[in-house]
């Protein structure tokens, strides 16, 4: 019952590979680290990845499933605080980087689009602001404000995002660790990483998220670790959901699969004080409010197949947190995606490794771990 349903199929068998030498060490073997090993090697670098379980054991493999453009803050908010010019860039990276995921995740990864919903009035005056700030940067949005049940009535108004999608995240990420297998990446799983001073690459990537690695010195606990809760019911008949729903400022989320199944997390709110936690236990509290909320939008009680929980990394600003680890020539980061990390994952990973390779972008200067700490 613990086992995220994505985590139930069997995992894609690796290709067994050993580095003799390698460059690059990598601690973390979810979306970023995965997606990081496989851009260096396609360059030529000898990478060698650890994880304390397995690939996609983390946050990678017990998420919502839900692919999205963009950052984890509203767009309007985001370029408030980054800039115009700098948020503009930062939404085409994740576009961009979503169509390349969607390339590596083959059939499991489903273009639905996303539906982000408002659950009254000062909500869905938010969605409005941002809406109006996509399309005035003409990025691709629809308005909704009209609801056929269940979510009529409990939803007034809302923003379709017709490029995102589905993702069987677990599945996607084996298939990258397994491109980037055949590409020379050694995977070390089920070995959990003590000290830096046992690796012996030139270059650490410390892809972590939120689940606290004791690797990172002063960074370490400012990537806040945050519990997620999810559960999925068994399949359901009637066809409710085409695509990934959000609401409530993104505290509710839930989607139904192909097979009928509702997969439905969020509810953190309703226990603020006990989710910032590295631990992944499900509690009743929160998994009485998933399941309320699931029978309500079925309409009749529901069988509870799955109920389990993730850690994710929450940065107070919103922003990932990539690039060196200051006071370190050596050691970089990529992670705190702050509940959005399947597309800002992919996309971090891939550029930490470029600029690894002597091609930094620009948008990192937004995401240096340096402003963390005040400096
Ligand atoms: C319940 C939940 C729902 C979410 N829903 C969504 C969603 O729908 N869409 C979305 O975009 N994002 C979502 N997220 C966030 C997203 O899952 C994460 O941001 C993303 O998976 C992070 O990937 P990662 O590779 O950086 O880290 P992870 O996948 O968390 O991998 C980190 C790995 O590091 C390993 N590790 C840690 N310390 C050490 C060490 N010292 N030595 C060796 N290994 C170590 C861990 O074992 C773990 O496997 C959700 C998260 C949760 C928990």
């Amino acid at each position: 019952m613990a086992t995220p349903w994505w985590l139930a199929e069997e995992a894609l068998p690796l290709p067994q590979v050993r580095v003799d030498r390698a460059d690059v060490e990598i601690v973390g073997a979810g979306v970023t680290g995965c997606s990081c090993a496989l851009t260096l090697a396609r360059a030529g670098l000898h990478v060698r990845v650890h994880d304390a379980r397995e690939v996609a054991g983390g946050a990678s493999g017990r998420n919502g499933g839900f692919a999205l453009r963009g950052g984890a803050a509203a767009y309007d908010k985001a370029r408030v605080w980054m800039g115009a010019e700098r948020a503009r860039e930062y939404w085409q990276l994740t576009e961009e980087a979503l169509e390349r995921l969607a390339g590596c995740a083959g059939d499991a990864l489903r273009r639905t689009g996303s539906l982000r919903i408002a659950a009254d009035d000062d909500e869905r005056d938010e969605l409005r602001g941002e809406y109006d700030a996509l399309r005035e940067d003409g990025f691709e949005a629809e308005w909704r404000d009209e609801f056929a049940p269940p979510l009529a009535g409990r939803f007034t108004a809302g923003i379709f995002h017709p490029g995102d999608a589905t993702l069987q995240p677990a599945l996607a990420v084996g298939r990258i660790a397994v491109e980037a297998a055949e590409a020379g990446v050694e995977f070390r799983e089920r070995q959990r990483v003590a000290s830096l001073d046992g690796l012996e690459a030139e270059r650490v990537v410390v892809a972590t998220d939120g689940y606290p690695s004791g690797l990172l010195g002063p960074l370490e606990g400012l990537i806040i670790p945050t519990r997620g809760q999810m559960l999925a019911t068994a399949p359901i008949e009637q066809r409710l959901f085409e695509c990934p729903h959000y609401g409530r400022h993104g505290f509710d989320y839930w989607q139904q699969l192909e097979n009928g199944r509702i997969l439905a997390g969020g509810f953190r709110d309703y226990a603020l004080d006990t989710e910032f936690t590295a631990d992944e236990q499900t509690t009743p509290t929160i998994q009485g409010a998933l399941e309320e909320f699931v029978t309500g939008l079925v309409g009749e009680p529901v069988e509870i197949t799955h109920r389990w929980a993730g850690i994710f990394g929450l940065v107070l600003d919103f922003l990932p947190v990539v690039g060196q680890v200051p006071g370190s020539e050596r050691v970089w980061v990529a992670g705190g995606y702050s509940g959005h990390g399947n597309v800002l994952g992919f996309l971090c990973g891939d550029l930490v490794a470029r600029a690894l390779t002597g091609s930094r972008h620009r948008l990192l200067d937004a995401f240096a771990p340096r402003r963390l700490l005040g400096s």
